[in-house]
């Protein structure tokens, strides 16, 4: 499996009150969750944005994920977002630590990795 769904699994689904306290999901088959469909997205947007404003990064996630999830209407409104029913929206500054903390990592072990295989 992927890095960065394997850090997300560890440390967002772990805590996620719809999984079972060990990574695992528990919802229902025929529900989905946006964290998961849009991981990839979502780094993409927390790696290129270079802020330290929350604000802004929710400004991205509704502008380039939200914009383009079924579950939000073409005036914006989204139902989930209101009920807290998104993981996504509901463990967003979480979400952000882990694909930082991920982008760090992996720019400090490449200099290292590019030393010991010149
Ligand atoms: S709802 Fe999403 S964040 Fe929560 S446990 Fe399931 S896959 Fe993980
Ligand atoms: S907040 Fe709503 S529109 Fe945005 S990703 Fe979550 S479910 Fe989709």
């Amino acid at each position: 499996m992927e890095q960065s769904w394997d850090a997300l699994r560890a440390h967002v689904c772990r805590k996620c009150i719809d999984g079972d306290g060990r990574g695992n999901c528990r919802l229902a088959r025929e529900e989905s969750c946006a964290l998961q469909a849009f991981h990839p997205e979502v780094f993409s947007l927390i790696n290129a944005l270079e802020s330290d404003s929350y604000d802004a990064f929710v400004q991205a996630l509704r502008a380039r994920i939200c914009s383009v999830c079924e579950h939000q209407t073409p005036e914006g409104v989204c139902l989930k977002r209101q009920t807290l029913e998104c993981a996504l929206d509901r463990y967003y500054p979480l979400v952000i630590n882990v694909a930082e903390s991920l982008l760090a990592e992996t720019q400090a072990s490449s200099p290292l990795e590019a030393a010991l295989n010149p």
